[in-house]
C-alpha cells in the first residue's frame, strides 16, 4: 500500500487555493466517484479519499494544521507532551484521533513525539548564559534489534493474513452496493509483521525508555518563560522517521538584590541622611562588576541613577541593558547620646523647617494647607 496522497493533490488544487475552489473541486470529484454513480472497482476508495481530503482542507483550522504538520499518525495523538504544555496533544486527539477511516502504511516512517522539560536557572545564569547537561527519559530505538523487535539473527515475517499491508478488508453487500471497510489487521494489529522470536531486550517493542543525556546551551539574555526548541531531541521516530522536538522551558530564580525588567536591572541602595546631604561616592554591585557611583550633595530619597550598559546582555544583538539605582534615605532608629546631641545641634542651627531645595515648594504648600489657603 502506497503512502497517503497529499490532500491538495487528491482534490487537484494548488496549496494556495481559496475556499471556493476547494469546494468546487470536491463537488466535482465527489460526483465523479460516488459509488452510486461510478461502478469502477476503485471508485469507493477514491470517493473516500476525496471526502477525507475535503474534510480537512474544507475546514480552516484543520487545513492550517495539515499545512503545518502534514498527515499525522493517529497513533501519535496525545501522550507525547508531558507537564503543562497546554492542550496541544488534545488538538491532535480531536483532529486525528480514533483513526476512523484513516488509512496509512504500517511500514511508513513515523515522527517521534515532542517532549517538554522545565529547567530552573539562577538569575545570573540567565543573564550570562549557561551550558549544562540534562538527563531526560525518552523512548529510543532498541540497540539490540535496531527497532525490528525481533531477536538478533531472526527477522520478523510478513503477516500472512494481510500480506504485510497491516490492513484487512471487510466486504459487506448492502442494498446500495458492495461496501468495503478497511481496518487494522486483526492478526498483526496493523503492524504488517509477525515477530516469531522476540528481542530479549525490548520484548518485541523495538523501542524502550532510556535516560538520555543532552547538552543544553542557554544563551545569554535568556528570560523567565523563554522556550528553547531542540530539534530532533524528542522521542525517537519509528521506522526511520525523524525524532520529535524537545522544548526546554526556562524558569529564572529571583535575585535578592536585583530586579529585572526586560534587559534592565533595578535595585535600591540605602543612603544615610549625611551621605545624601553632603554627597558621597559609593560602590554599587552590578551583574558585571562593582561600579563607583557619585552621589551629589543634596540628593533626595527616591532619586534614580542610571548605570549605562550594566544590565543584562541583549539576547539578540550586541550590548547590554542598563542598571537603575534608586537611592533610599534611611532614618536611623537607634541613636546613642552623642548622635542625638549632634542632631539636636543640627536642628538648632537649621531652624524649624527642613532646609533644602523643596523649601519653596513642598513645605510652602504644606504650610498653606495648614492655614487653609
Ligand atoms: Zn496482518
Ligand atoms: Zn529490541
Amino acid at each position: 500500500m502506497a503512502d497517503k496522497r497529499d490532500y491538495y493533490e487528491v482534490l487537484g488544487v494548488s496549496k494556495g487555493a481559496g475556499e471556493e475552489d476547494i469546494k468546487k473541486a470536491y463537488r466535482k470529484l465527489a460526483r465523479q466517484y460516488h459509488p452510486d454513480v461510478n461502478k469502477a472497482a476503485d471508485a469507493e476508495d477514491k470517493f473516500k479519499e476525496v471526502k477525507e481530503a475535503y474534510d480537512v482542507l474544507g475546514d480552516g483550522q484543520k487545513r492550517a494544521m495539515y499545512d503545518q504538520y502534514g498527515h499525522v499518525d493517529p497513533n501519535q495523538g496525545g501522550g507525547g507532551f508531558s507537564g503543562d504544555f497546554g492542550g496541544f496533544g488534545d488538538i491532535f486527539d480531536m483532529f486525528f484521533g480514533g483513526g476512523g477511516g484513516n488509512r496509512r502504511d504500517p511500514n511508513a516512517p513515523q515522527r517521534g513525539s515532542d517532549l517538554q522539560y522545565t529547567m530552573t536557572i539562577e538569575f545570573k545564569e540567565a543573564a550570562f548564559g549557561k551550558e549544562t547537561d540534562i538527563t531526560i527519559p525518552r523512548t529510543e530505538q532498541c540497540d539490540t534489534c535496531f527497532g525490528t523487535g525481533a531477536k538478533p539473527g531472526t527477522k520478523p515475517d510478513a503477516c500472512s493474513k494481510c500480506h504485510g499491508s497491516g490492513q484487512e478488508e471487510v466486504v459487506q453487500n448492502t442494498p446500495f452496493g458492495r461496501m468495503v471497510n478497511r481496518r487494522a489487521c486483526s492478526s498483526c494489529q496493523g503492524r504488517g509483521k509477525i515477530i516469531r522470536e522476540k528481542c530479549g531486550t525490548c520484548h518485541g517493542a523495538g523501542s524502550m525508555k532510556k535516560q538520555r543525556k543532552i547538552h543544553v546551551r542557554i544563551p545569554a539574555g535568556a528570560f523567565d518563560g523563554a522556550q528553547l526548541r531542540m530539534s530532533g531531541e524528542g522521542e525517537s521516530g519509528q521506522r526511520g522517521g525523524p525524532g520529535g522536538d524537545l522544548y526546554i522551558i526556562i524558569r529564572v530564580k529571583q535575585h535578592e538584590f536585583f530586579q529585572r525588567e526586560e534587559d534592565d536591572i533595578y535595585c535600591e541602595v540605602p543612603l544615610t541622611f549625611a551621605q545624601a546631604a553632603l554627597g558621597d561616592e559609593i560602590e554599587i554591585p552590578t551583574l558585571h562588576d562593582k561600579v563607583k557611583l557619585k552621589i551629589p550633595a543634596g540628593t533626595q530619597t527616591g532619586t534614580q541613577f542610571r548605570l549605562r550598559g550594566k544590565g543584562v546582555p541583549h539576547l539578540r544583538g550586541n550590548g547590554n541593558g542598563d542598571q537603575h539605582v534608586k537611592v533610599v534615605i534611611v532614618t536611623p532608629t537607634k541613636l546613642n547620646d552623642e548622635q542625638k546631641e549632634a542632631l539636636r545641634e543640627f536642628a538648632n542651627v537649621s531652624g524649624e523647617a527642613p532646609s533644602g531645595t523643596h523649601e519653596g515648594t513642598f513645605f510652602d504648600r504644606m504650610k498653606r494647607a495648614f492655614r487653609g489657603d
